[in-house]
């Protein structure tokens, strides 16, 4: 059996930033690896916009260590902004093969042994349950878990990551499809695999035999075992809350949040409206399940006055008869539809922009930018 880890996100204002207290960056690039190491589980914060990568980099670089002493987590951090510099770069090409087909795909559906967390690898049966349950998996069991269903059961990775994106509390397109590309092949120049005894040396597991069990020249050649040849397409449904007729001040600016941005600093002094905005057509492009929406109307809560309006960006504009510059919003690559003032969101390097060939020219140009701090 392999270790159990718990994994619990409190919505409250105060319990997040005494998260970031916590970490220990030190701890952290000697222990992330394992199932039970110091990773701060950040990251569904992170991505629905409460907190910024740039605010927790500051709060660490206060702290006094040395740049050497922390790179490792401020290189973890970068990634995130990697991918999504990836994003806002190519838009929506990142849903489809980003460099190259992937290699050796057989089918674009899901094994049904993963959805029912019945592979027989024991940690990724039980991390996968722990996922409906708890809506987070550690870094390295998505890596195994993309790895099996991309290049051992030979799956097109855009379903899976679809589906893992829906149970994610900290779902992130960029971060996802993108690392579920980096993983098959199709955004990297080769496929990334892991053996059973990998898996149980990171995961606390004393699993010794299985499908993995085997040297890697042979799990790249190796037929689809038996337990993963039934597949499907899971039913990847939002429900989202029904919410009355939008009625705001229209004498006043509204601030537009959404699932991507529910920063409770963001303009806080401001006499504006505040709209949570629950698009439909969002959530047909990206579902997520009832966990997920729940995890978002309870971070709004940290928003004073924040109004839950499930409709479309249109409708919010229609009420300002056409008067421009009244709808204030973050940029995001999500939402390019959006019109009004944008403001930025917070860079851990502003100016290391564009698209990069991979995460070491990006971080090369970036890392100067925390230097001059
Ligand atoms: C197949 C696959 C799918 C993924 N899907 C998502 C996703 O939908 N949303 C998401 O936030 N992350 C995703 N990740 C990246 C990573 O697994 C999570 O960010 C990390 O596990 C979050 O836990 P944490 O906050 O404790 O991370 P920590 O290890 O404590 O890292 C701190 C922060 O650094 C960033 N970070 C760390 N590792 C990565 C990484 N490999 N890629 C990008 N950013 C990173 C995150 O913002 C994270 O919160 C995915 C990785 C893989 C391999």
């Amino acid at each position: 059996m392999s270790k159990r880890v718990e994994y619990i996100f409190p919505t409250e204002w105060e319990s997040i930033l005494k998260r970031i207290d916590e970490i220990d960056p030190v701890k952290y690039a000697r222990s992330r690896n394992f199932i039970d190491g110091d990773v701060t589980y950040l990251s569904p914060y992170i991505s629905r916009g409460v907190i910024s990568v740039k605010m927790i980099k500051d709060i660490i670089f206060k702290r006094g260590y040395k740049l050497y002493e922390i790179e490792k987590f401020i290189q973890e951090l970068a990634w995130r902004e990697y991918w999504q510099r990836i994003w806002q770069s190519k838009g929506d090409q990142i849903l489809s093969d980003l460099k190259q087909i992937q290699p050796d795909f057989v089918h674009r559906k899901l094994p049904v042994a993963v959805i029912n967390h019945q592979t027989r690898i024991d940690a990724i049966d039980k991390y996968i349950e722990q996922l409906y349950e708890q809506g987070y998996m550690h870094n390295h069991v998505r890596m195994y878990l993309a790895s099996i269903v991309c290049n051992i059961a030979k799956s097109h990775w855009l379903l899976p990551a679809r589906w893992l994106y829906y149970n994610l509390l900290d779902g992130d397109i960029a971060s996802n499809h993108l690392s579920w590309q980096w993983t098959c092949g199709s955004a990297s120049s080769k496929k990334y695999y892991c053996d059973q005894a990998n898996i149980s040396k990171y995961t606390g597991s004393n699993q010794q035999r299985s499908f993995l069990a085997n040297d890697y020249e042979i799990l790249a050649e190796m037929d689809i075992p038996d337990i993963l040849k039934e597949t499907t397409v899971p039913d990847l449904t939002t429900i989202l809350p029904e919410t009355a007729e939008l009625k705001i001040d229209t004498t006043i600016q509204t601030c537009v949040y959404n699932s991507y941005n529910l920063d409770p600093l963001w303009r806080k002094d401001e006499n504006v409206n505040r709209v949570l905005l629950l698009e439909p057509s969002h959530f047909i492009k990206y579902p997520v399940n009832e966990k997920v929406i729940e995890f978002i109307l309870q971070l709004s809560k940290n928003i004073p006055g924040i109004i839950i309006f499930k409709g479309e960006f249109k409708e919010l504009e229609l009420l300002y008869n056409g008067k421009k510059d009244q709808i204030i919003f973050k940029e995001h690559p999500a939402f390019v539809h959006y019109k009004g003032i944008c403001d930025s969101r917070d860079w851990l390097a502003p100016n290391t922009t564009g698209d990069f060939n991979s995460f070491f020219s990006f971080w090369k140009k970036a890392e100067k930018e925390f230097k001059l701090d």
